[in-house]
């Protein structure tokens, strides 16, 4: 059985809007040691401080196993030289706690670790892809373009908040990319299903898919 990775304690080195529903948060320092490259589009479970804690207090209660809120996030990159790393956060609100900490993330600020897993999608052998996402998986998708081979050829498409959420993607150039905006993100959306009903699938060529976002619509999808 894999051993749990250990949990370790992060610190933001700077966190900004990357688009205007969108953080980035660059973590560095040697806590970081000892994860290995390659991670980007693996998947980390985040340990939110409760609001205002101090760092010793937050220590104390990592190591005693209180109940602290933990969400999983996914590593946009990773620069093991530098010891850095980014995620990006959608900022949904102050509801939720990991939404509302990256909203408020300044440098210093620090969060519990655990992770990363092996990136989600690392095999490209098919003739067409089609990818999907919600803003959510959209550091996801976005990993996955980045990591295909130049030649690959498809569609991806994503739902972002607004049109300023669109995000320069380095993909491949034969996959087309579409964006579908959703100002209600709490609201399950169709707009992902009926876009790719709409496609003309290339019958007789093997297809390989990477869908994220909302249970809802990926059951859909
Ligand atoms: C494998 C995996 C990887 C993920 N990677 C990322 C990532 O890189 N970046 C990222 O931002 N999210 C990512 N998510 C989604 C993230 O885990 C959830 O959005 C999480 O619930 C956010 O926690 P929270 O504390 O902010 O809100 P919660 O306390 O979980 O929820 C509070 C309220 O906010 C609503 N809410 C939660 N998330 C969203 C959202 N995205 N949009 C609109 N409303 C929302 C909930 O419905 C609820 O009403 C990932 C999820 C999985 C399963």
């Amino acid at each position: 059985m894999l051993k749990r990775p250990e949990a370790r304690i992060i610190r933001v080195k700077k966190a900004y809007y990357l688009t205007p529903n969108m953080i980035r948060v660059t973590f560095s320092g040697p806590e970081l040691k000892g994860i290995p490259s390659g991670r980007e589009g693996g998947n980390c479970k985040l340990t939110i401080p409760f609001d205002g804690q101090n760092y010793q207090a937050f220590v104390e209660q990592m190591q005693q196993g209180k109940k602290l809120p933990v969400r999983t996030y996914t590593v946009r990159a990773y620069r093991e030289k530098k010891l850095e790393m980014d995620i990006d956060f959608v900022a949904h609100g102050t509801e939720g706690p990991a939404s509302r900490w990256a909203m408020t993330a300044k440098p210093g600020s620090f969060c519990g670790f655990r992770g990363p897993s092996t990136a989600k999608v690392t095999h490209f052998e098919s003739d067409w892809y089609v990818i999907a996402a919600d803003m959510s998986a959209l550091p996801l998708a976005v990993v996955t373009l980045e990591s295909m081979p130049r030649d690959a050829k498809g569609v991806a498409v994503f739902e972002v908040a607004t049109e300023a959420d669109k995000q320069l993607i380095n993909a491949p150039k034969g996959v087309g990319i579409y964006w579908l905006i959703n100002a209600n993100s709490h609201v399950q959306s169709h707009k992902q299903e009926v876009f790719i009903r709409k496609l003309k699938w290339p019958i007789k060529r093997r297809v390989q898919a990477c869908v994220a976002g909302e249970s809802g619509v990926i059951k859909s999808l």
